[in-house]
């Protein structure tokens, strides 16, 4: 574990270190939990949009997007429920005063007694190799029951309390770290206070104050946008069910522990598609939306073993079915994504506080009603993060050497090739700037003159830039140079003239989404 946190420092500082992501207003020694994209990140990250649009959009014919404002009427988080339940459980260590999330302490509780299991297991097949049977193991081995039954107790008083009647049950959850010894991880003491909710909009006003200014909110999800949207987009794009709209933009949320990097950030970017459809037919839906998330995201070539799906315990008071697609980061399976079936609940929300109606007829029954929603929400950050842990590595090579490289799927890379003149005489650089002015209309090229070859190509390593060119002695003869493939490192000569051929196809966008359908 130590070790995975080290990798994750890493990753953190060679995210800074080359350009990928700054804490915001560096110089003022930033900006709790707010970060600022640089500009090998923003390539990155508009590449993770483009993917994430395209495959919606462009590959689904009754999908299409919208662009709604940050700003909305204030009525709108009254109707979707966030001014009174958008809150999380917080509770403080009165000798370090630091605040936590009371529900993810206790969830933390219970991963430790997951990982103490799973450590018995990892020990026991190595000791019986290939004769071990995991399921007896489990089903007999006294250490794993022992644990088995703490987690288990746990996870039932746990959502007892998270589900009791009226909202969650503050002090149930206070009895619950009470009682499981759990202890500040800075202070190590059990002084805590009571738990209380705590509300993530953050607030501002609009208008004047002399004119009785409103205070609106910084919107929590993206998702309201589109459901005050759907009308307007049903009617003016002559929509039938089933259809999508989709949004990807900022939202605002005041988290309270804002750790981890760009994993928990208090302004963050949404991915967000709302799937509306006849009622009766989400469990259906929700399953298939399930299927073609998990596939957009093993589509990258991270390997399947790193993904898993977690079904949601607790329902959030607009869902009948939710669960999340988990990434293997550096720090555990960590939440990229949320599908969930979502009922009507946003949509009769909304036409009880406009007074408007809101819903679809239906052509075919000759019916009208109010459709049901899957949504699938993912965020942008996150996605950037688990890329970047997965493509990160220290590599040791034949010679001794190392080199970080990051091996970035080609298609989301910030930059596709580096041009670079062997020297600076000779008219190489001019050959090589001939090369970029005919290259740069495809796909995203560097030029690079300064240092050895191989400092060049170590920099390049770094920022994941697939392809490396060199213009020689020989390039001037006959046109050729040496194409330098980042992950296997092997060169090979090829004509100039077929460089956009062999590269083009390998980093375009299209090549992912070709693979989905
Ligand atoms: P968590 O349980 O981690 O707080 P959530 O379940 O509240 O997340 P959703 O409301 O389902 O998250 O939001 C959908 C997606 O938006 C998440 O899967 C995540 O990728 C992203 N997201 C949510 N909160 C943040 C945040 N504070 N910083 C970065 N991304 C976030």
């Amino acid at each position: 574990m130590a070790q995975q946190e080290d990798v994750f420092k890493k990753i953190v500082s060679h995210c800074k270190e080359y350009g990928f992501v700054f804490p915001s207003s560096d110089i003022y020694d930033g900006l709790g939990a707010v970060y600022d994209y640089g500009q090998n990140g923003v390539e990155l990250k508009n590449n993770i949009k483009q993917y994430w649009w395209q495959s919606m959009v462009l590959l689904h014919e009754n999908i299409v997007g919208i662009d709604a404002a940050i700003f909305m009427h204030p009525t709108t988080w009254k109707a979707s429920g966030h001014v009174d339940a958008f809150n999380d459980p917080l509770i403080d260590n009165r000798d370090s005063k630091k605040r936590y999330r009371a529900d993810v302490l206790i969830e933390e509780q219970m991963a430790k007694y997951e990982d103490k299991i799973q450590k018995e297991i990892e020990k026991a097949q190595k000791r019986f190799g290939d004769s071990f049977d995991e399921a007896k193991f489990r089903a007999t081995n006294e250490r794993v029951l022992e644990n088995q039954k703490k987690y288990d107790d746990l996870h039932h008083r746990f959502q007892e309390v998270m589900n009791a009647p009226g909202g969650i049950d503050l002090e149930g959850m206070k009895q619950i770290i009470l009682d499981e010894g759990i202890v500040c991880p800075i202070s190590g003491t059990r002084n805590w206070t009571d738990v209380r909710q705590f509300n993530l909009m953050f607030k501002t006003e609009m208008g004047s104050t002399a004119d009785g200014a409103s205070t609106i909110y910084l919107r929590p999800e993206t998702a309201q946008g589109i459901f005050v949207n759907y009308l307007n987009v049903q009617k003016t794009g002559r929509m039938k069910l089933p259809f999508g709209i989709a949004q990807i933009g900022k939202a605002f949320r005041n988290e309270i522990v804002a750790r981890q990097f760009i994993f928990r950030m208090r302004e963050f970017e949404q991915m967000e598609m709302q799937f509306f459809i006849q009622p009766g037919t989400e469990l259906d839906w929700f399953a298939k939306w399930k299927e073609t998330r998990m596939k957009w995201h093993q589509n990258l070539g991270f390997g399947a073993e790193n993904y898993r799906f977690h079904d949601h315990d607790k329902l959030a008071h607009y869902a009948n079915a939710a669960t999340d697609i988990e990434f293997h980061m550096p720090f555990g399976f960590k939440e990229v994504e949320g599908i969930h079936s979502r009922t009507n609940f946003d949509l009769s929300q909304h036409a009880k506080y406009s007074g408007k109606k809101i819903e679809y007829f239906d052509p075919e029954t000759n019916e009208s009603y109010t459709p049901y929603v899957i949504e699938t929400s993912i965020g942008v950050d996150r996605m950037f993060l688990s890329i970047m842990c997965h493509s990160y590595e220290e590599q040791l090579l034949p010679d001794g050497q190392t080199r970080t490289v990051l091996h970035l799927p080609a298609a989301l890379a910030p930059v596709k090739l580096a041009v670079f003149p062997l020297t600076k005489k000779d008219g190489m650089p001019e050959k090589a700037q001939e090369i970029i002015n005919e290259l740069r209309f495809h796909f995203n090229c560097k030029y690079e003159e300064k240092d050895q070859i191989g400092k060049r190509y170590r920099r390049m390593d770094a920022i994941g830039c697939p392809y490396c060119v060199t213009v020689d002695q020989q390039t001037l003869e006959d046109n050729t140079v040496t194409l330098r493939d980042r992950d296997t490192m092997e060169q090979k000569r090829v004509a100039i003239s077929d460089l956009r051929s062999i590269i083009e196809d390998k980093v375009s966008i299209t090549s992912l989404l070709k693979k989905l359908l």
